[in-house]
């Protein structure tokens, strides 16, 4: 960190790790706002243009700048060796990896600043054996999460692929699709709540494509999100069924359309080329190649589980935030667990119980400390027994997928 005082610099990673590291860097820079240029992502058509106003290119903008740039790599482990060849493709030898684990006690002391009562009961609470440095430096960052709001809305929860274990219940969820006169008024809410400051907004499922008022939806969220980027996240399964009012919208709208690849029986190649000649690039998340794994959750029946081990453990927790008919959740299983106590009679915490009425409080503040605490679905969920790199299937709708 001494040693970049000295140079321009471009955070390579503009997730969680990369916002850590800016945070770091504001902390420890006299001089900040010149020295740093912005983050580069891999994938320009998945990321923000900013993030708290500090601009977000791809690696070719930066190069095409002609300054010398010190890159600061700041993902997940696994990612780095990626960037590392990318860059040494370019011929870049001015990076330096961000050894995130070095600043640990530094953003904890930022953390306990913004609240003292909040810091101390997960300090009491962590259970140092099960959670290593980057699950809790993840933690930490979405603890010092502020400024620009990120969620996603479920615009059907229904879905036309079923897979297994699907986090947000889809198989097993009843036809429901996203009210566009509700929508429209949480919308204005939650803007109204934030200042505008809302960041990036995925309009999902289930499938949203299923919606039968896709185009209303999309110009309502437009409307009432002027500045924001949206997406439109699908399976793609029915985009060459797609009318040409729906490829106009897209484009007229600037709204993304990112699709994830299943391993089946599908031409995702000719849907590409179609939205291509209406106008839109598709976008494929961070891998472009079919999904082939995926993970499984134990949800128990019984509140078993710390719950403030189980939410800092939790790659879900205050990351994939959801608004759901007036309501904020932190994450798609509290958001979407009462599909499933439904199909299967169970009682886990749902709905009200986990989640707060955006229109019950004065302010974001209050919502935003609801996000960082766990809710009362935690205690259900067996964090520490993730089960990853299970081979895609469609779902048998069999209550094991959540379970054991
Ligand atoms: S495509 Fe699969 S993972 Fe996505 S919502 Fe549908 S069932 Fe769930
Ligand atoms: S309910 Fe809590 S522990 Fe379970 S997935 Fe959501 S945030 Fe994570």
């Amino acid at each position: 960190m001494e040693n970049l005082n000295k140079e321009k610099i471009v955070i390579y990673g503009a997730g969680r790790i990369g916002q850590i590291a800016c945070a770091v860097l504001k902390e420890l820079c006299s001089n900040f706002d010149d020295k740093i240029l912005g983050y580069a992502v891999t994938h320009i058509n998945n990321n923000p243009n900013e993030i708290e106003e500090i601009e977000v290119h791809d690696l070719d903008y930066y190069v095409d700048l002609g300054v010398d740039i010190k890159y600061l790599i700041a993902v997940r482990e696994k990612f780095k060796n990626p960037i590392i060849e990318e860059l040494k493709n370019r011929n870049i030898s001015n990076y330096e990896i961000f050894e995130y684990s070095k600043y640990i006690k530094l953003l904890e002391d930022l953390w306990k600043t913004q609240s003292e009562e909040r810091f101390m009961i997960f300090k009491s609470n962590k259970d140092e054996e099960n959670l290593s440095d980057e699950e809790y430096l993840m933690f930490l960052s979405r603890q010092l999460k502020k400024g620009f709001l990120n969620f996603e809305i479920n615009l059907a929860d229904h879905c036309n692929l079923n897979c297994q274990c699907c986090s947000h219940f889809s198989p097993i969820a009843e036809k429901h699709f996203v009210d566009c006169v509700q929508l429209e008024r949480d919308l204005k809410r939650l803007y109204e709540l934030v200042d505008g400051k809302i960041g990036k907004v995925l309009l999902i499922g289930g499938e949203p494509l299923l919606h039968p008022d896709i185009c209303n939806v999309l110009r309502i969220a437009r409307k009432c999100l002027p500045e924001s980027k949206l997406d439109l996240m699908s399976n793609g399964l029915l985009i060459p069924k797609m009318n040409e009012e729906f490829w106009q919208a897209l484009n007229d709208l600037n709204i993304g359309l990112m699709v994830t690849k299943y391993p089946i029986n599908f031409d995702y190649d000719a849907c590409e080329k179609l939205a291509l000649e209406k106008g839109i690039v598709i976008s494929y998340g961070a891998l472009p190649e079919p999904v082939k794994t995926t993970s499984h959750l134990t949800i128990k029946d019984e509140n078993e589980f710390n719950p403030y081990q189980m939410y800092m453990k939790c790659d879900h927790a205050n990351e994939c935030v959801v608004l759901r008919e007036g309501r904020m959740y932190t994450c798609p299983f509290a958001a979407n667990i009462h599909q499933y106590n439904k199909y299967y009679n169970k009682h886990i915490p749902s709905q009200d119980s986990v989640s707060i009425d955006i229109y019950g409080v004065d302010n974001w503040g209050a919502v935003e400390e609801y996000l960082k605490r766990p809710n009362k679905m935690c205690g259900h969920c067996d964090r520490y027994n993730m089960k990853y790199n299970i081979p895609w299937a469609v779902s048998k709708r069999n209550v094991k997928e959540w379970t054991m």
